[in-house]
């Protein structure tokens, strides 16, 4: 049978034990036993599909797994313990020294951090290209490039990518095309739909959606994933199996959650685009956007993340984000409490000016992610936040 994604996010689950539990319990164990020495032997040759040792597979991630491969439309996947497990353990078990990565300029920072501070340890180089001159990707491929890095939407500049044409590029190419779905989740964009190899999660973000456990996943093609699953299983960042219950029952919600968030964002984008005290403002699925058709081509609706730019620069971004009462000033996103961060002044002060400039954050730019709160109660906390500028 067919099943639609709401259905998948429900009622994709592990068969029930003897206790016939109408939800998914939890299993705290770290490892399973063995009916005898047989029994040992073809499970450690891998000639069963069975749980061993929880930081091999453990029956929750397996779910969790399962869950996010359906959704996904991918072939198989590994859960890790954060975001950046996932994102770190696919580089890890897929490149080698030599080997080169191309890679949009505006990614996650501890991502960003990953290309300038650790890989180049093991000799692996990595070139960017502006998000917004997408037509540069293929003068950055040399002979030694292996993989093609990116997030669309991006973060904090909300810019996008065309998947289907980055798809393209890495097939002619022949190489690896890993997408961080973090900001989309599985419910508004399905990368592997349009020719990506492999997509990474944060879970930490919309997936959990309710800001309680870290967590991350890589998904996509069978031969990539058993690279990945090896070095995971034997370096050890496995999620826990507390956290991957915790969001397998969060994904039950993703699409209901996800609907409202989309809602609030549109029409708070609306509310700040035309409003007097901000010059501009970005948002997926805003005609305005000047990458419209692609949202409208790659997404089911614009996500949560909204940026906008305070008129009065740096002093007023900062005004702005000390004038606000109600919303959270945290660095995390994709939660039910609406966030509102100011790049400039806090999580991208170290960049130069042209630096951050070249990754689409101004000075007056402020994130929202946008939460399940009232929209009138957020309007109204940005409307009083902005009428003290
Ligand atoms: C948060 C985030 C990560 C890292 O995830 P953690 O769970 O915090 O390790 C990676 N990519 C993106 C786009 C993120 O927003």
């Amino acid at each position: 049978m067919n099943r639609q994604f709401e259905t998948i996010a429900i009622r994709e689950q592990l068969e029930r034990s003897q206790f016939m539990e109408h939800t998914t319990p939890l299993y705290m164990t770290s490892s399973f036993i063995f009916e005898d020495d047989e029994d040992m032997r073809a499970s450690f040759a891998e000639e069963k599909q069975r749980n061993i040792y929880s930081r091999f597979t453990n029956p929750n991630t397996e779910e969790l797994v399962h869950k996010v491969c359906a959704l996904e439309g991918a072939e198989s996947g590994v859960a890790f313990a954060t975001g950046m497990g996932a994102v770190f353990s696919t580089f890890a078990a897929l490149l080698k020294s030599g080997d080169h990565i191309v890679s949009a300029r505006a990614v996650f920072g501890s991502t960003h951090a990953m290309f300038t501070k650790f890989l180049p340890k093991w000799q692996i180089e990595t070139t960017y290209f502006d998000v917004e001159k997408p037509e540069t990707i293929a003068d950055c491929i040399r002979p030694e490039t292996k993989m093609i890095y990116a997030e669309t939407p991006t973060n904090p500049g909300v810019s996008l990518l065309d998947l289907e044409a980055l798809a393209a590029i890495a097939k002619k190419h022949n190489l690896i095309l890993v997408i961080d779905n973090c900001f989309a989740t599985p419910y508004l964009q399905q990368p592997l739909a349009f020719g990506a190899d492999l997509v990474i999660h944060s879970a930490t973000k919309l997936m959990d959606g309710q800001g309680r456990v870290l967590g991350g996943l890589t998904v996509g093609k069978k031969d990539l994933i058993r690279d990945i699953y090896l070095f995971a299983r034997n370096t050890g960042p496995a999620m826990s199996p507390f956290n991957a219950w915790v969001l397998s029952k969060s994904l039950e919600t993703l699409a209901v959650r996800v609907d409202r968030h989309c809602e609030n964002a549109l029409a708070l984008a609306q509310f700040l685009e035309s409003h007097p005290q901000v010059n501009w403002t970005k948002y997926p699925f805003l005609p305005s956007h000047p990458q419209y058709t692609i949202a409208k081509k790659q997404m089911k609706k614009g996500g949560n993340i909204i940026s906008f730019e305070v008129k009065g620069g740096l002093e007023a971004g900062r005004k702005f984000l000390n004038a606000i009462k109600m919303c959270s000033l945290s660095a995390n996103l994709g939660d039910s409490r609406t966030i509102v961060t100011h790049p400039a002044s806090t999580t991208h002060s170290k960049l130069s000016k042209d630096d951050r400039q070249a990754v689409g954050i101004t000075d007056g730019m402020i994130r929202l992610s946008v939460g399940l709160e009232h929209v009138d109660d957020i309007q109204n906390d940005l409307q009083q936040a902005l009428a003290t500028l």
